[in-house]
């Protein structure tokens, strides 16, 4: 099986109380594939300007990532600037769309043989416009921000239709359904369309629920969060990730992507950019899933 992931490629300015980074590598599918990539085979639908350096490109495809649906447009690459005073939560400073302003791929026919579809963050609008093209067979998962709920909740509602697995902030969730509690914001969130909502909580877990199924899987347990962009993404790349290299998804596979996807965020906040991410060894996941099981043992 095979996953495609649309989404941002950037470069990220990022303040943490470990340090100060600029342009670093960031956006939502490099995330995302980086993280996918260690599970299952991914292709990136994006675009960068022509400033973005080019040993990205090669990190990428030496993941076996494949990067033939990255446009390289005239101009410059999204930036995004953020800063945390709280580890919890991102305080966007600045957000240039850049060569993403109006950016449309040329994607139709792209999943012929593919199944898989991930919708990483970025404009519901484009969003839309790519799945109506694509018209994946397999899993569709969306991921989105508070931006967009601010700004695009019609062509985030209507996208809602056409996912089975949508995952987002317990923020985000809060804010699009007006629900205070989360049960309720997931209810709200299914009623639009959603058959399974995965709500994140940063270092409190994740949250998963569905008509038939639901629970709670913890955040790995880690020592310094040194800086945590990425982290959503990485989740949603590790998750889908694992979905789409089984051919049959029972319950044990559903909560072991959960797992998956919060090991491989518990990497991801570990360093700044998505470049350290891809120097994540698999015997290095494989001891956190082992660790992971000690650490949630418990006596039922
Ligand atoms: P996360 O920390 O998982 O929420 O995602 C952070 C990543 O999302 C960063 O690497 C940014 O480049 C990217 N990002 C931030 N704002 C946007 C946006 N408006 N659209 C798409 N990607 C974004």
């Amino acid at each position: 099986m095979s996953l495609t992931v649309i989404g941002s490629m950037a470069l990220d300015s990022i303040e943490t109380p470990f340090g100060k980074k600029k342009d670093i590598l960031g956006g939502s599918a490099t995330y995302a594939s980086v993280s996918a990539s260690f599970f299952s085979a991914v292709d990136i639908i994006s675009v960068v300007g022509t400033d973005f350096p080019k040993k990205y490109l090669s990190m990428l495809k030496k993941r076996n990532i494949g990067i033939s649906g990255i446009e390289i447009k005239e101009g410059k690459t999204f930036r995004w600037k953020a800063r945390y005073l709280d580890m919890n939560c991102a305080e966007t400073l600045d957000t240039r769309l850049n060569v993403f302003e109006g950016f449309r791929p040329e994607c139709s026919g792209r999943t012929a043989g593919k199944n898989d579809l991930l919708l990483a963050n970025i404009d519901p609008e484009l969003q839309g416009w790519i799945f109506e093209r694509m018209k994946p067979k397999g899993i569709v998962a969306c991921d989105t921000m508070n931006l967009w709920i601010t700004h695009k909740k019609k062509a985030l509602e209507k996208l809602l239709k056409k996912v089975d697995i949508f995952l987002l902030n317990d923020a985000e969730a809060r804010q699009l359904s007006g629900e205070k509690n989360l049960f309720e914001a997931a209810r709200y969130i299914h009623s639009k369309g959603a058959k399974m909502i995965v709500i994140k909580k940063g270092e409190h877990g994740a949250l998963c629920f569905s008509p038939k199924l639901k629970f709670i899987v913890p955040a790995y347990l880690l020592e310094e969060v040194v800086d945590p962009t990425g982290a959503g993404d990485t989740f949603a790349g590790g998750m889908i990730g694992y979905l789409s290299a089984h051919k049959k998804i029972d319950d044990k596979i559903l909560r072991r992507s959960l797992v998956y996807g919060s090991i491989l965020a518990s990497f991801a906040v570990e360093e700044f950019s998505a470049d350290s991410l891809a120097k994540v060894g698999k015997k290095a996941i494989d001891k956190r899933f082992r660790r992971f099981g000690q650490l949630t043992k418990h006596f039922i």
